[in-house]
């Protein structure tokens, strides 16, 4: 199988979430790296930022979730500070007076997509 291949379909989760909300006519910027923690999207004109995170690397409390059983003095570090630097970015960002969404990879899966992402335009527009 051919990898560039791969890469290049639009399935990548935050490629997901962006071309939903385009279709919904929201404009935003991708990958901001002046704002803190560089957010996959911005939205300017509703003073949002959304992360798209993968549910391993950022510990979501989730099924997809587990610690590896090899090498935990390597991913546990690694991880863990992932997290705290997740939670620092969005200090940061809301006292720069950002909303801060995060969209977690477990909820794009395909039976649940429509539903998260029609809720994320309501939190965007709240
Ligand atoms: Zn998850």
């Amino acid at each position: 199988m051919n990898m560039s291949h791969i890469r290049s379909t639009n399935s990548k989760p935050e490629e997901i979430v962006r071309k939903y909300l385009f279709a919904e006519g929201f404009r935003y910027r991708k990958n901001v790296k002046k704002l803190p923690g560089c957010p996959d999207i911005v939205l300017p004109k509703y003073k949002t930022v959304i992360f798209v995170n993968g549910c391993f690397w950022h510990k979501h409390d989730c099924p997809r979730f587990v610690w590896p059983s090899s090498n935990q003095d390597y991913w546990r570090p690694k991880i863990l500070r992932n997290v705290e630097r997740d939670n620092q970015n969005r200090k940061e960002l809301e006292a720069l007076g950002w909303k801060v969404i995060t969209v977690w990879e477990c909820e794009l899966k395909k039976k649940v997509r429509e539903n998260r992402l029609s809720k994320l335009a309501a939190e965007i527009k709240s």
